[in-house]
């Protein structure tokens, strides 16, 4: 992989018309000790926020000892790199075949249900493996309320009651038991850690039983853009919220229950950001060569303000407009698609132009990891930068939150 200073310097030496991954290593590996230092537990690696194997391998050189997998692919991708890691299957919804691969091809022995059926399936494998339920840790996924950006209780998660059935069942068959949750990703409210370890203390003192762990899941809020037109969001920082969790445990009397947190945003988002193109300029419109169908969908559902640098071309040598005022534009995606277009303008300068490039930064979370094939275009050149995007100039502009008449 080639190595530069800056994105910018990249973007000028290889003039790339296809988008280009900016991977910060020094950045994942800072980000990833941070949070390990701050969470008094096991940290597992959400892997579906980015699987890459070059972030898998360099997280598992910071530290990483257990990745959190939901599937056969993702079992796959941590072994390759990391063949001494640990997983956890927590994702509560599974295919009994991929339950028997997770035991028996992968000897995993953390994995976590919300519902009877699961229960069901995975007492079948464990008995047709012949496998003792009491080298298995079972974590009952139960159901959050709270504040992120992306909510997840809806889909998944036992209510009360029935997470103290499942807990029951499964310690009469012999598995040691656990209480796990995800809050959602990108919380906004920082009670909302507090609120779940309330809802896990009922139902551990309901279930009456030892609990094996708990597993307070992810949702940690990784840092993006601020729209200066707008006020400030209150939140505190993620040294405040790690700090507010600590307290929280120990005052729900959880210090003694092994810990496990299922971190993904928040360790990867500021380690890459994406050099594009714009391909063409029409008026107040960029069309650029990504977009909604490669790396931009978590940004296009409209929910996250992504820091933006302008990178102009010095090839063009006459341009329009005052560099130093800040202008919305309309961005358009690169597919044929008419839904390709960003839900939020991008503030740029007035004098951005066919040819320029735009890097777009704290773009490691749910970006690679959701880009499709789709119209032929799939993003995938990656180069290593030693620059973080925050050093050095402050970005020029970013995707605003309002939303733009055309
Ligand atoms: C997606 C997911 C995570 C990671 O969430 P982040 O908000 O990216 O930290 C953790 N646990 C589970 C079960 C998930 O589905």
């Amino acid at each position: 992989m080639q190595v530069f200073d800056t994105a910018k310097d990249a973007a000028l030496s290889l003039r790339p018309d296809e988008p280009v991954y900016c991977f910060r290593p020094d950045v994942l590996k800072a980000d990833t000790r941070s949070f390990m230092k701050q969470f008094p537990g096991k940290t597992a690696y959400a892997v579906k926020t980015n699987g890459e194997p070059l972030v898998l391998k360099t997280l598992a050189e910071a530290g990483v000892q257990a990745f959190d997998v939901a599937s056969p692919a993702e079992f796959a991708a941590v072994r390759a790199v990391a063949p001494e890691a640990e997983m956890l299957y927590m994702h509560p919804v599974k295919a009994q075949s991929d339950i028997r691969l997770a035991l028996e091809g992968y000897g995993i022995r953390v994995i976590a249900v919300d519902h009877e059926d699961e229960v069901t399936k995975l007492i079948r494998v464990v008995r047709a493996l012949d496998i003792d339920p009491g080298a298995l840790t079972v974590f009952v996924r139960i159901q959050t309320k709270g504040h992120a950006t992306y909510e997840l209780s809806k889909k998944f998660g036992a209510g009360p009651a029935q997470a103290v059935e499942l807990l029951q069942r499964l310690s009469r068959h012999g598995f040691p038991v656990g209480i796990c949750f995800h809050v959602g990703s990108q919380i906004q409210d920082p009670d909302t850690y507090e609120r779940a370890l309330a809802s896990a203390d009922w139902v551990r003192n309901r279930a009456g039983l030892p609990l094996a762990g708990l597993d307070v899941g992810g949702g940690f809020p990784a840092e993006y853009g601020h729209d200066p037109n707008r006020k400030k969001p209150e939140m505190p920082s993620l040294d405040e919220i790690m700090a507010r969790l600590r307290q929280d445990i120990s005052e729900w009397g959880f210090e003694e229950t092994p810990l496990v947190a299922e971190p993904g945003r928040v360790i990867v988002a500021r380690a890459f950001s994406l050099v594009v193109r714009v391909l063409l300029r029409k008026g107040r419109r960029l069309y650029i060569n990504d977009g909604i169908w490669a790396s931009l969908s978590d940004s296009w559902t409209g929910k996250i303000t992504l820091p933006a640098r302008f990178i102009p071309d010095p090839a063009i040598r006459s341009r329009n407009g005052d560099p130093d005022k800040l202008v919305p534009f309309r961005v358009c995606g690169a597919t044929c698609d008419s839904v390709d277009i960003l839900s939020r303008p991008f503030w740029l300068p007035e004098t951005v132009d066919t040819g320029d490039w735009i890097e777009i930064g704290h773009i490691g979370a749910y970006s690679m990891a959701l880009r499709t094939r789709f119209n032929g275009f799939y993003p995938d050149l990656f180069v290593e930068v030693k620059t973080p995007f925050d050093a050095g100039e402050a970005p020029d502009g970013f995707a605003s939150l309002e939303t733009m008449a055309d």
